[in-house]
């Protein structure tokens, strides 16, 4: 390019640039502009040209500002500034300049640029930035930038105000997560691992201990609401948010929670006892017929009414038969499992509500327990009080189907029972109040029995019928109801054990059969050997061993004299136990027979671990001897068995010359029954004994 050319294309781009150039002399007037000149400035190039440089600038000061610009290009510096100009209408212009001396001309090449709308942006965020930071000032906002690759927080003023911290200590996600609260850590983890994978959360409350002094914490609770900040490649790098304190909010929101839970509570719980009211009875009552239908088990509704109530609060004021109603109800609800419901209805009413029964022995059960632990006084104002109370029970689904029929149906009962005599219960159904009856006054009779010398202790003998001699006998219980007169055992043992009192009855008979063993032997006869009944509950208590030896020491008798039976079927309920107790009864010398055999289902493996020394083939085999095939059969298999595992052998049951030929012929020789002799009486035993066979 010729030096021609060069300035052809220097006008050129002088006179079409975007870009304004104003050229200035040695006396700051104007000696050329361009048209992008002319259009930012506002004035058309005649105007400009000739004049001094004061037409466009602002102030003195922005013309000093110009000198010294001037000063600095002539020095050889490079100027790059945003300065202010005024506009031909009065308004101000930004412009970023630079500048090119021209030495031989002693002028100046300003460019000028404009940058009004980045300067306008620049302000208008600069103001934004400034209503956030006092909006959040007021609304106590603070926010924060967590950077994922430091793990450093950085935070407003805000943030170190509400958490209590020192600005000049950084934070750090680490330290944020150890002051919230336990429990909420995961919640505050888990917003943040969500927040990054999807870029935003909902926000979570959590709960932060804050030290708002020295060695004092308090709990307070923020929200903390964010968003994910991504790179070019969509990867988060961090997350920026604000934690708002919201513990006042919250605090307010818990009290009315509070509040709300309380009128609910009085809603459907008694005020005086906290028991469950009538309503809640009623919506119980629904639930738990439904779950009868599902799982086809019954609902029993007792209906309890006190029975001296009034006269309570008559004698002794209304104040104690509150204290009294508050007092048994601690102690019924203790009673009840935690799934049943116990209501009061009001007064002096109450309502028990119990699940998954399947038949009426249960409630019967579970009224006679609760009926013994409310038997003791409870005390009021120094007065001791025997709770008496009348039940009606009716049954779901049995005696209605729906829960008001039901509670009236159960009301009805109760009204019964008190015509009965009060402090006692009544079914909605007759028949089964009837049974209960029965069944719940003999359990009572039955735990009397010993106190009021009403058992009786029979003999039956066993005699060795190959060589004809008695060799002992079999205790056998009897009890002698004043009432109902003489009750056979199969009527009352099954009772006992299912009430848990067949140890004492057994203790009874081994104590008194062995006491008139002993008295017998001191007479100089020779009663044999005593077979003594015991049920497995026995073998389950810790001190039978001790107790056996106590009786045999105390009645100078001795283990040889001895022998227990145990049922097939009791030790097999638990022969590892049984076995061990078992054996330390035989190393007393005490011998051990296996009763009603055939019956259970012993099996060979334990029969032989146990320290057996005779079996007890059953009645019900020798029933049908000779003649019954199978009863022989099973006869046979037995002798043979205890032949080959040497142990000794009886019969019981035996009634006829037939059955006993037959056991004779196939090696039986012991036999015990009504052939020989019946169960008797000890005073006749001795008799028996004098008399040959
Ligand atoms: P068990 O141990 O099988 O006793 C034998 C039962 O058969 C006795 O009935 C006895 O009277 C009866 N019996 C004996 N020979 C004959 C006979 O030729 N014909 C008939 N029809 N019956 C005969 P009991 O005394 O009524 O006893 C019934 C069951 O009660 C006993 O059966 C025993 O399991 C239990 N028991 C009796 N006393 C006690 C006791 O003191 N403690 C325990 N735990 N159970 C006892
Ligand atoms: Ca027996
Ligand atoms: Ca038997």
């Amino acid at each position: 390019m010729n030096q021609i050319s060069t300035m052809v294309w220097a006008q050129t781009l002088y006179n079409s640039s975007n870009i304004a150039f104003l050229v200035s002399n040695a006396q700051r007037h104007i000696v050329s502009v361009n048209s992008a000149a002319c259009t930012f400035l506002g004035y058309s190039e005649k105007e400009l040209l000739g004049k001094s440089s004061r037409i466009i600038h602002v102030s003195n000061k922005s013309m000093d500002d110009f000198i010294t610009y001037i000063e600095a290009v002539k020095r050889g510096e490079y100027i790059d500034e945003i300065v202010f100009f005024r506009h031909k209408d009065g308004h101000i212009i930004y412009g970023r300049i630079g500048a090119d001396y021209i030495e031989k001309s002693d002028e100046i090449l300003w460019s000028l640029i404009d940058v009004n709308k980045r300067v306008q942006i620049e302000k208008e965020l600069r103001e934004k930035k400034y209503q956030l930071n006092v909006a959040q000032k007021l609304l106590k906002m603070a926010s924060w930038q967590y950077d994922l690759k430091s793990g450093q927080i950085s935070a407003s003023d805000e943030v170190y105000t509400l958490l209590h911290l020192d600005k000049n200590e950084p934070l750090t996600f680490e330290k944020f997560i150890a002051m919230i609260h336990p429990e909420d850590r995961a919640l505050m983890l888990n917003n943040t691992k969500i927040l990054l994978e999807s870029g935003r959360t909902e926000g979570a409350i959590v709960r932060v201990y804050v030290e708002v002094r020295d060695g004092v914490k308090e709990l307070r609770y923020f929200k903390s609401k964010g968003m994910a900040l991504f790179d070019a490649n969509g990867k988060p790098y961090g997350t920026i948010g604000a934690i708002l304190d919201v513990t006042n909010q919250k605090l307010l929101e818990l009290e009315l929670k509070e509040k709300n839970r309380l009128l609910e509570h009085q809603a459907y719980y008694d005020a005086l006892t906290g028991l469950a009211n009538r309503s809640l009875l009623m919506d119980r009552m629904q639930q738990k017929f439904a779950h009868a239908d599902r799982h086809n088990t019954k609902v029993a509704v007792l209906f309890i009414d006190l029975d001296d109530f009034k006269s309570i609060n008559d004698s002794l004021g209304h104040e104690a038969g509150d204290l009294y109603l508050q007092k048994l109800a601690t102690i019924m609800q203790e009673r009840v499992r935690r799934s049943d419901t116990l209501a009061r209805l009001g007064g002096d009413e109450f309502v028990i509500l119990l699940d998954d029964i399947e038949d009426s022995d249960t409630i019967i059960h579970i009224i006679d327990e609760g009926m013994q632990a409310i038997s003791k006084p409870i005390k009021v104002h120094e007065q001791d009080i025997y709770p008496n109370m009348s039940i009606g029970v009716a049954l779901y689904p049995d005696d209605a189907h729906d829960a008001t029929t039901i509670l009236r149906n159960a009301d009805a009962a109760m009204y019964e029972a008190k015509k009965r005599g009060k402090h006692t219960y009544s079914f909605y159904n007759e028949a089964m109040t009837s049974a209960a009856y029965e069944k719940l006054s003999l359990e009572a009779d039955l735990r009397k029995s010993i106190e009021n010398s009403e058992l009786r202790l029979y003999g039956q003998p066993q005699i060795n019928a190959q060589k004809m001699y008695c060799s002992g006998f079999e205790s056998l219980i009897r009890w002698e109801h004043p009432t109902l007169g003489l009750i056979p055992p199969f009527k009352f043992i099954p009772l006992a054990e299912e009430i848990g009192f067949i140890v004492t009855l057994d203790r009874w008979v081994m104590q008194e059969s062995i006491k008139w063993l002993a008295q017998l032997y001191k007479k100089g006869l020779n009663p044999g050997v005593v077979a003594l009944n015991i049920a497995v509950q026995e073998l389950e208590q810790e001190d039978f061993v001790d107790f056996i030896q106590s009786i045999i020491k105390k009645y100078d008798a001795q283990a040889s004299w001895i022998e227990i039976e145990v049922t097939e079927g009791g030790i097999m309920k638990n022969p590892e136990k049984s076995i061990a107790k078992l054996q330390e009864i035989s190393d007393m010398g005490i011998k051990l027979a296996i009763d009603d055999f055939g019956t259970g289902y012993s099996s060979l493996a334990y029969l032989k671990r146990l320290p057996v020394d005779k079996l007890k083939i059953d009645k019900s085999f020798v029933d049908g001897l000779p003649d019954d095939e199978e009863d022989a059969t099973i006869s046979r298999v037995v002798i043979a068995l205890a032949k080959s595992m040497q142990f000794e052998i009886i019969a019981e049951g035996v009634e006829t010359k037939e059955q006993l030929d037959f056991l004779l012929q196939e090696g039986c020789d012991n036999i015990q029954g009504y052939y020989f002799a019946k169960p008797m009486p000890i005073e006749e035993f001795e008799a028996f004994l004098q008399k040959p066979l």
